[in-house]
């Protein structure tokens, strides 16, 4: 897959915790030196991606699908809603985070592509005297300006988001999928490139269990299998055992642990398949030169 769509992604260091966006050369680079200048770790860009993808602790969640931000300050009036124009580039609106610079509250409502309305309160034993009067509030919003789509992380993101809401049964359900799509979608691209018809690949892709697929398919061809990942057995007894349960009815209930496993185990797998293809290209084109 192209690498100019992962750049919404964060690299972070698993060592001080700074983040910063990725860049398309650092898919060139063995190794990474932390951006912290106090900080002398370094990691390949596969670990960093993986360690900003699953920061969903941080107070500001990796909006993994947002390349733009974008802040300001608003003039609004206490008690009163104020329109916010989006910017006209916005394709998708992310997140947007409000923050009043008084003694009163505030929020977004009524949120489209076009804009939303900033509402504004006092707290239950807030000063009446300061209903009507003018304050500022600082807007911050994470949207998506660029033109593209990629299923898996669409996905991945949906299952990031039922996890912070802790619906975890739909988040495991969500996180497998993710890594399903990502799987067909790797050997859709590799069976296009050997020549196969796309009505084949896809006949051949429902007929084929999800096993069969990260094993002896992508064996064939990247010359990478996730049994001998470290991801293995945790994919293999729990995730796609508890997909399955969910699936037809025999699982109903989650826990938060089964749910951040299950996130954590397809993102260590996606990446896993990623640095593999990524290498087995590159000595791909080694060979070619
Ligand atoms: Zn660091």
């Amino acid at each position: 897959m192209e690498h100019s769509k992962l750049v919404a992604f964060t690299i972070k260091c698993n060592k001080c915790s700074r983040g910063w966006s990725v860049d398309k050369s650092d898919f060139e680079k063995t190794i990474i030196n932390c951006q912290n200048p106090e900080c002398n770790n370094q990691f390949t860009v596969y670990e960093g991606l993986r360690n900003g993808l699953k920061s969903y602790e941080d107070f500001i969640p990796n909006p993994f699908l947002a390349n733009d931000m974008f802040n300001g300050t608003v003039d609004v009036k206490i008690g009163y809603t104020t329109y916010f124009d989006l910017p006209k580039n916005i394709r998708k609106t992310y997140n947007i985070m409000i923050m009043p610079s008084g003694a009163f509250l505030a929020g977004a409502v009524d949120i489209t592509k076009k804009g939303f309305r900033i509402f504004t309160s006092l707290p239950d034993d807030g000063d009446n005297n300061l209903i009507g009067k003018s304050e500022k509030v600082l807007v911050i919003i994470s949207a998506k300006t660029d033109d593209y789509n990629v299923p898996w992380i669409e996905m991945l993101r949906y299952a990031f988001e039922q996890l912070r809401n802790e619906e975890y049964l739909t988040s495991i359900l969500f996180s497998e999928i993710a890594f399903e799509i990502y799987t067909d979608t790797m050997l859709a691209e590799g069976y296009k490139k050997i020549g196969l018809d796309e009505d084949s690949i896809s006949r051949f892709l429902i007929a084929t269990d999800i096993p069969i697929k990260v094993n002896p398919l992508m064996g064939n061809l990247y010359n990478i299998k996730l049994s001998d990942s470290a991801t293995w057995k945790k994919w293999e007894k729990k995730v796609l055992k508890w997909r399955n349960g969910i699936a037809h009815g025999t699982k109903v209930k989650a826990t938060e642990e089964e749910a951040k496993l299950v996130y954590e185990t397809v993102v260590d797998s996606i990446f896993y398949f990623f640095e593999g293809i990524d290498k087995y290209m590159a000595t791909k084109c080694d060979a070619k030169n």
